[in-house]
């Protein structure tokens, strides 16, 4: 799991905390903040891939707001409350076997270390492969191995009690029966309430999916799928990378009404910034970058769509969502206001649960979509537009900070030679590879473009020239110990490496020109090597 014990442990204590408020000051009031609180607590354990103990909370999360539906008398009737007290109890006792379970410092689970660079080999990552078909999975088994991922093979039926939860179990469909498959997903899923479980081999029809993802599967690969998905799942499910916080820009004329929509999104872990005047609507999007605006329908001097025909005038916030809230409910205005460039329509007075769970859906539509405008496909590394960005910012950083920062330019040695010899898709899953380790070993702070077919920029803020050289030092050996895996055999590839530092009155293009020549030399010299400042 990527939280610690102690965080799920503060959360679980909040939400709990919340129930108890909740029963001893029975209320309409007390229970929507229950409900936010039960919203909040779903979200995180989903986030911190915790996929059994989300599950479970996403249970008592429909529990309550279906209590929204029923509810009319005040306070609430005992009958609900009740059965609500016995699930949550339920869930709690889940957490703390959880917790008791994983409350071991173990070396296996140490965070990533902010501030090391070279150190940074990810814990070793444990998981599951169930089948009766072993053979058919050493690509996989052996793939996973260089990014510190150790897999387990074992028959379908397997049943040793673990001391922890492996990160992934994966459950190959071949050779099982409709029932065992069933069964064998339920158990894992009830006593692993921390992994990931990946169902392998299953038809691709529509039932056979929603049965696999009802019993417990977080993901399924259908039979035909290509082993290079399944291990971009699995590399994808151990990494440590999180998505950055949603930002929602609220244009708000009420004081009021602004600063209970900033502490609803507050309380969801969502940043906000408020304006009460939509002249200023330009400048805070340019300067905040939202996500997403939440916009107020009635204001002085214009209304909320005249504001967001103002920004959808821009090109660069042409997609930006737009949630209007407003006490008006007329059918008119509503289908008025999505045509001249909204997305949503939110009635006023809001139901926090609604507005939160609005809120990200839409913002995770719109950074899906944004994904391909700065990553890359085949990799998902920064593209290099963005990457030569990144460049540029992270100077200007290192300018203002006065910290020091270093650029590296990779090139796989002889890649053509692999084309020829393997094919263009074996070429690819090399280019794969190599994305797959630099990211998994640089520091969430850094950044890995595709500069192009088969090279790659790093971006290292914060780091001496001699620091950068060991790290990549270090993954440079580790990528020449790789084993390709091909039919009969294996074979292995090599990188050349070029690192500049920044020194006072260097541009950014001037100093990806610099990385690029000390690649140039390393080439030079031989390849399978590092050259730098
Ligand atoms: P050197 O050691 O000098 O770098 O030799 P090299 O063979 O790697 O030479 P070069 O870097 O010039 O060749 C890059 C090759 O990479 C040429 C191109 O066909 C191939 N390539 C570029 N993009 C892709 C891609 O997306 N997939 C695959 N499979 N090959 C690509
Ligand atoms: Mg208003
Ligand atoms: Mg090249
Ligand atoms: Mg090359």
């Amino acid at each position: 799991m990527t939280c610690s014990p102690v965080e799920l442990k503060k959360k679980s204590d909040e939400f709990l905390s919340k129930w108890q408020l909740c029963k001893d000051h029975p209320g309409v009031d007390g229970f929507v903040e229950f409900a936010v609180a039960v919203s909040s607590f779903t979200e995180f354990l989903d986030a911190k891939g915790l996929p059994g103990l989300h599950q479970i909370a996403r249970a008592v999360e429909q529990q309550v707001l279906s209590q929204f539906d029923r509810w009319n008398s005040d306070p609430m009737p005992d009958a609900p409350m009740v059965d609500l007290d016995a699930q949550i109890v339920e869930f709690s006792e889940r957490i703390t076997a959880f917790l008791h379970d994983n409350n071991d410092p173990n070396p296996e689970r140490r965070l990533h270390q902010e501030n090391d660079i070279v150190n940074e080999l990810l814990p070793v990552r444990k998981i599951w492969l169930l089948t009766t078909a072993p053979e058919s999975w050493n690509e996989v088994v052996t793939q996973a191995r260089y990014f510190n991922i150790q897999v387990e093979v074992c028959g379908p039926h397997y049943d040793q009690q673990a001391t922890q939860d492996p990160t992934i179990v994966l459950v190959d469909f071949n050779g099982l029966e409709s029932t065992a498959f069933i069964v064998r997903v339920q158990a894992l899923r009830s006593s692993f309430p921390a992994s990931s479980i990946i169902g392998l081999n299953l038809a691709s029809d529509f039932d056979a999916l929603k049965l696999a993802l009802r019993v417990g599967c977080d993901f399924c690969f259908p039979i035909g799928t290509a082993q290079s998905a399944v291990m971009a799942r699995i590399v994808k499910l151990c990494g440590t990378e999180e998505e950055p916080p949603y930002r929602v820009l609220v244009v708000e004329d009420s004081k009021t009404a602004s600063t209970l929509i900033q502490r609803t999104l507050k309380y969801s872990g969502v940043e906000s910034m408020a304006i009460s005047q939509p002249q200023e609507v330009l400048t805070a999007l340019v300067k905040f970058q939202p996500d997403l605006v939440l916009m107020d329908m009635y204001m002085p001097g214009c209304t909320g769509v005249e504001v967001t025909r103002v920004i959808r005038q821009h090109e660069e916030f042409l997609s930006t969502p737009v949630v209007y809230l407003s006490a008006d409910t007329s059918i008119a205005l509503q289908v008025d206001a999505l045509r001249l460039g909204g997305d949503h329509f939110l009635t006023k007075p809001f139901n926090p649960v609604i507005l939160n769970a609005v809120v990200k859906s839409k913002i995770d539509r719109y950074r899906l979509l944004r994904r391909s405008m700065f990553l890359d496909s085949l990799t998902g590394l920064l593209n290099h537009i963005t990457s030569k960005q990144r460049v540029d910012s992270a100077v200007n950083a290192a300018l203002v900070d006065r910290t020091p920062l270093c650029v590296a330019m990779i090139d796989i040695d002889h890649f053509k030679k692999v084309n020829d010899t393997y094919g263009h898709p074996m070429g690819d899953q090399v280019i794969r590879s190599m994305a797959w380790l630099l990211k998994q070993r640089v520091r969430k702070t850094d950044a890995v473009g595709r500069y192009g077919g088969e090279e790659f920029l790093v971006i290292l803020p914060q780091a001496e020239a001699v620091r950068a050289r060991q790290l990549l030092d270090r993954i440079r050996m580790d990528f020449s110990q790789f084993h390709h895996p091909v039919k009969g055999g294996s074979f292995a590839c090599t990188f050349s490496c070029g690192i500049a530092q920044l020194a006072p009155g260097v541009s950014a293009p001037a100093l990806i020109k610099q990385a690029d020549e000390a690649l140039y030399r390393a080439k030079h010299q031989g390849r399978n090597q590092i050259v730098g400042d």
